[in-house]
């Protein structure tokens, strides 16, 4: 390993170990990360990780060497967070959730971004794909009981698509191609009018309809900017994103 990947593990990121390594279905991993910085975190629901995957392989550049992975579970009490890797990209953050082992250790730093949680709406409307699943969970799970919740989740194959932490399944799940935007559309012109009091809209994963759908929501249905929180997770034309 070189200097500078040396100087990156020690200085700007933080070590901890995976602790548990299951499959959550054909296309997603979980791994649970356990290390004392997790205990003290200043954690808001919506918070990723930048995580060192391709720190060994000398090959990569810097950027190529980091992921990002939203927190879908986090216990500060225990010192565990769990993360849900999806693998149908099959680039550097797939092998790495592929391969890596239980007792390896991980390289992170914690990112705050703007896709937080907001319990400022009576009703939400949550749309992504598996990669972005975990997070909009995460949402889920910190908005009060009382809010209305309805969800376009998609993937090419609906097996995919996997419960949340407690076992339930919140969220209705539907089968779509790649980019299905016209088929989002129409779900959510069926969902938009039975959506009650101050409504909002979390989008994420595939940026091609993060872009649409924000546009939409604001030019043909007239949503403010503030009722909108989109996350591009990943582009088709790009490796990582972030
Ligand atoms: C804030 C943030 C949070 C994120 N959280 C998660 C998370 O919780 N879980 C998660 O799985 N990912 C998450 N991502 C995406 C993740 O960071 C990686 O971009 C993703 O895992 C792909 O990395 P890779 O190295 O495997 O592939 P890359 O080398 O980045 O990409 C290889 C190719 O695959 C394509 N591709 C990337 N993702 C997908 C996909 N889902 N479906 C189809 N094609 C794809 C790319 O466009 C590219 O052409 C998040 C991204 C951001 C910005």
């Amino acid at each position: 390993m070189g200097l500078i990947e040396n100087i990156i593990k020690k200085v700007v990121l933080q070590e901890t170990i995976i602790e548990e390594r299951t499959r959550l279905s054909e296309a997603v991993w979980k791994i649970r990360l356990r290390s004392d910085s997790i205990h003290k975190a200043d954690f808001v629901p919506g918070y990723f990780l930048r995580v060192g995957v391709g720190l060994n392989d000398r090959e990569l550049s810097l950027k190529e060497k980091i992921r990002s992975y939203s927190v879908w579970n986090i216990n500060q009490a225990e010192g565990y967070l769990d993360l849900a890797v999806a693998t149908h990209s099959n680039g550097i953050g797939a092998k790495w959730a592929t391969h890596c082992k239980v007792g390896d250790k991980v390289y992170f730093k914690w990112k705050k971004g703007n896709f937080l949680v907001d319990d400022s709406a009576d009703s939400y409307l949550m749309i992504g794909d598996v990669s972005a699943l975990s997070h909009l969970y995460m949402i889920h799970r910190n908005v009060p009981r009382d809010r209305k919740m309805k969800s376009i989740i998609y993937s090419q194959k609906k097996s995919e698509l996997f419960s949340d932490v407690d076992g339930t399944t919140p969220f209705d799940f539907y089968e779509m191609a790649t980019n299905p935007y016209p088929d989002i559309i129409a779900k959510v012109n069926e969902i938009v009018p039975k959506m009650t009091g101050k409504k909002m809209a979390y989008i994420g994963g595939d940026s091609r309809i993060c872009v649409a759908l924000n546009h939409y929501l604001r030019k043909e249905l007239h949503w403010e900017t503030k009722q909108i929180k989109t996350k591009p997770f990943w582009n088709p034309n790009k490796r990582g994103l972030e």
